[in-house]
C-alpha cells in the first residue's frame, strides 16, 4: 500500500493533512523536527550542505521508520541548489536500503507543476483530475486561513497579559483547520479563533516595537532551526511579522490580481530589489526596503550557512545599509549555532531598537533641557 510523507515546514502539515484525507490518501506526517533528525541526517549529509537538505532528509528518515514509503519533495531547475536534493536524497536512502519512492512536483519561480499526477498515481487513479483540483483548493485555502489566523496570533502575542496564551490558540487552531472537510467549516473554525484571539486579555494599546524577518523561506519558517526566534522576540515584548508568508506562494485569492497590477505584496518586494538586484530574485533585499517604508524599527535577516542565494544578498545588504535607515541583523543558522550567542544578540538587537526609537521620541524635548545643551 502506497503511504506518503513531506518534509516539515513550520505549519505545511496541516494544508498536507487535509488534502491528503480529502483524496484517501494515506499519509505519514513525520515527528517535528527535533535533535535526533538533525543528528540523523546530518550522519548522511555532505557537511558543507545547507540545513534545509539536513532537516528534510532527517524528516524523511523518521517518517520512513514509521511505514512510509514514497517521499514528496518540490524539485526542478533554474532554483538554488534545492533543485537537485530530492534526486540525492532519494539515493542516499536507497543506498542506506530504504524501499522508497520519490515523487516531485517541478518548480520553476513559483510555479509548480505536476501536482496533479502525482495524486492521482497516490490514489492509484481512482481519483479525478477534477478531484484533485477540488482537493487542492481546500487545501490552499486551509492554508491561506491558517496564516490569517496566525497574522492576528502575532499581533495579540505581543500585547497578552499572560505569555503563551495567544500561541496556545494557534496550536489549536492548526489541529482544528487539519480536520476540516469543507470551505463552510473552514469558515467556521478561522471566525472562532478569530474571536478567540480577540478575546485575549491584551493591552490593546501598547505600541510594541515591530521587527520583520527576512530571509531563506525554509529557516524563517521552520522554528526549530530558527530556536523559535518568533517566540523569543514576543517574550520581550516586540512584535514580529514574517514578510513572506507560505500561502503567498500559492495564491488563489484577489490578491493574485493585485500582483499582477504590480500592487501586491510580492509586486512590491521585487520592484524595490530591482535597484540592487537586476537579474535574479533578490526577496531579502526586497523585504528590508519594503520593511523600512512600512515603518518597521527593524529588520532580521534568517540565512542558513553557505545558503547561495542569501550569500549575493548578504553583499547587496552592506551596500542597502548605507543608503537605507533601518537596523537590519544577520544571523546565520546551522546545526552548531549556539543559543545562548543567539539569544544575546537578539537582545543586544532589541535593546538598539529601544534605544533608537527613544531617542527619537525624546529629541523635540531636549532642545527644552539646559542640561543637555
Ligand atoms: S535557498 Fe539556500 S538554504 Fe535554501 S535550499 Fe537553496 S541553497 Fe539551501
Amino acid at each position: 500500500m502506497k503511504r506518503v510523507t513531506f518534509p516539515h515546514m513550520g505549519m505545511i502539515h496541516v494544508p498536507m493533512e487535509v488534502l491528503f484525507r480529502q483524496l484517501g490518501i494515506a499519509y505519514v506526517v513525520p515527528p517535528p523536527c527535533t535533535s535526533r533528525s538533525l543528528a540523523l541526517a546530518a550522519r548522511y549529509s555532505p557537511e558543507t550542505v545547507c540545513i534545509p537538505y539536513k532537516l528534510v532528509l532527517g524528516n524523511f528518515l523518521e517518517a520512513l521508520d514509521l511505514g512510509a514509503n514514497h517521499l514528496i519533495l518540490l524539485a526542478g531547475p533554474n532554483n538554488c541548489r534545492f533543485g537537485y536534493y530530492a534526486k540525492l536524497q532519494e539515493m542516499v536512502l536507497q543506498e542506506l536500503g530504504y524501499e522508497c519512492h520519490m515523487l516531485t512536483p517541478q518548480i520553476s519561480s513559483r510555479t509548480i507543476n505536476g501536482v496533479t499526477d502525482i495524486l492521482r498515481y497516490l490514489t492509484d487513479y481512482r481519483a479525478s483530475t477534477w478531484d484533485c483540483l477540488r482537493a487542492l483548493f481546500l487545501a490552499i485555502s486551509v492554508l491561506r486561513d491558517l496564516d490569517e489566523v496566525e497574522r492576528k496570533m502575532q499581533w495579540v502575542r505581543a500585547r497578552e497579559m499572560e505569555a503563551g496564551a495567544a500561541e496556545a490558540l494557534f496550536q489549536q487552531a492548526g489541529e482544528a483547520l487539519a480536520q476540516v472537510d469543507s470551505l463552510g467549516a473552514l469558515k467556521a473554525a478561522k471566525k472562532e479563533f478569530l474571536k478567540k484571539l480577540d478575546a485575549v486579555p491584551m493591552e490593546r494599546d501598547r505600541k510594541p516595537l515591530r521587527v520583520s524577518l527576512v530571509g531563506e523561506i525554509y529557516v524563517v519558517h521552520e522554528p526549530y532551526i530558527n530556536m523559535n526566534i518568533e517566540r523569543e522576540l514576543s517574550r520581550r515584548r516586540v512584535e514580529v511579522f514574517r514578510s513572506e508568508q507560505l500561502s503567498q506562494w500559492l495564491v488563489l485569492s484577489p490578491a493574485l490580481i493585485l500582483e499582477a497590477a504590480g500592487l501586491g505584496h510580492e509586486a512590491r518586494i521585487a520592484h524595490a530589489a530591482r535597484p540592487y538586484l537586476e537579474h535574479i530574485h533578490g526577496e531579502t533585499v526586497g523585504q528590508t526596503i519594503v520593511a523600512e517604508r512600512d515603518g518597521f524599527h527593524g529588520v532580521i535577516q534568517l540565512t542558513p550557512f553557505t545558503c547561495t542565494p542569501e550569500v549575493v544578498n548578504q553583499n547587496v545588504l552592506f551596500r542597502l545599509r548605507r543608503e537605507h535607515d533601518i537596523p537590519l541583523m544577520t544571523i546565520i543558522l546551522d546545526e552548531q549555532t549556539g543559543r545562548s550567542g543567539f539569544l544575546t544578540r537578539l537582545e543586544a538587537f532589541i535593546d538598539l531598537l529601544e534605544r533608537r526609537r527613544g531617542d527619537t521620541e525624546v529629541r523635540p524635548r531636549r532642545l527644552s533641557l539646559p542640561i543637555f545643551r
